[in-house]
């Protein structure tokens, strides 16, 4: 079973929450816990778990000869990113920043004079802790467009079909890297906190759910540090439920600090919301 755990707001807890599921998930279940956070992935850090390279992944870029270049300027008018800037009788100039890899402009150049070429775009780590396996998706800085690898992490765990149960900690937001991940699982928690922001995001990412028409339920988490009525209220309105709730505590804070795992009294109904779900 394929849980996504994702939310609307940044700094709700949602890798806490994630690590936490999966770890003492992971006490009676084959777990694999898989990071899609691709900007910033976090959780073997939150889980002190050692990475190592599992694949590299590439992307295509245009590659210029110049020697066939007619410098007629179809390809800048073809390219939907405004990656190619052509200027009359010039070459053109591939701005690889903006480059999404799609290759129309290979297609379309009628003297074949653009050839692929590659790039280094993200890494898919492995890890293993002793009570679960670690899939960390990450992009290489100063790539943009997270999707593509996101899919290459979830196509490396549709390989794998012995874990009872996988955990994909998504990026915060709404965004099309968060919408690639959330397509492909069983059900989704969406982590919110009691916050007027909190709810606000939990409005927004709720919508999204309800739009891909997937099962979901909401985690409160930092119970106590606000006013949960406007956040209770939206949930309702979504007709979804609240499956648990996490308090904020300080321990929980120290061991989020310290690498190590959340203790279980602080995670045992959502553990057991999830078990029920097998
Ligand atoms: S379409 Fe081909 S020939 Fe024309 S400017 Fe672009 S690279 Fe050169
Ligand atoms: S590969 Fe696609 S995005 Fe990149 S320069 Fe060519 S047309 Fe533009």
């Amino acid at each position: 079973m394929r849980i996504c755990i994702t939310g609307g707001k940044g700094g709700t807890g949602k890798s806490l929450i994630a690590t936490s599921l999966a770890y003492h998930l992971g006490k009676n279940h084959k777990v694999l816990l898989v990071d899609l956070d691709v900007d910033c992935p976090n959780d073997h850090l939150i889980l002190s778990t050692k990475r190592e390279v599992l694949k590299e992944v590439k992307q295509t870029i245009p590659v210029l000869n110049e020697n066939r270049c007619k410098k007629c300027g179809i390809c800048s008018n073809i390219c939907r990113e405004n990656a190619i800037v052509f200027i009359r009788k010039r070459f053109p100039i591939f701005l690889l920043d903006q480059c999404n890899g799609c290759k129309a402009c290979m297609v379309a150049c009628p003297a074949n004079a653009i050839e692929e070429g590659e790039r280094a775009y993200g890494v898919i780590y492995k890890g293993k802790n002793e009570r679960i396996d670690m899939l960390v998706a990450e992009l290489v800085p100063g790539q943009k467009e997270g999707s593509p690898l996101v899919h290459e992490a979830i196509k490396l765990v549709g390989e794998n079909k012995k874990y009872d149960f996988v955990i994909m900690d998504t990026a915060a937001g709404m965004h099309c890297t968060v919408i690639s991940a959330l397509r492909e699982c069983d059900y989704i928690l969406a982590v919110t906190e009691p916050t007027p922001l909190g709810a606000h995001d939990l409005n927004l990412i709720l919508d999204l759910i309800d739009e891909l028409n997937i099962p979901s339920g909401v985690i409160l988490n930092k119970r106590g540090i606000g006013n949960e009525k406007e956040v209770r209220e939206i949930t309702k309105r979504h007709g979804k439920k609240i499956v648990a709730d996490v308090p904020y505590s300080k321990e929980v804070m120290e061991a989020y600090s310290k690498g190590i795992p959340v203790p279980i009294r602080f995670v045992e109904k959502l553990v057991s919301f999830v078990e029920e779900m097998k």
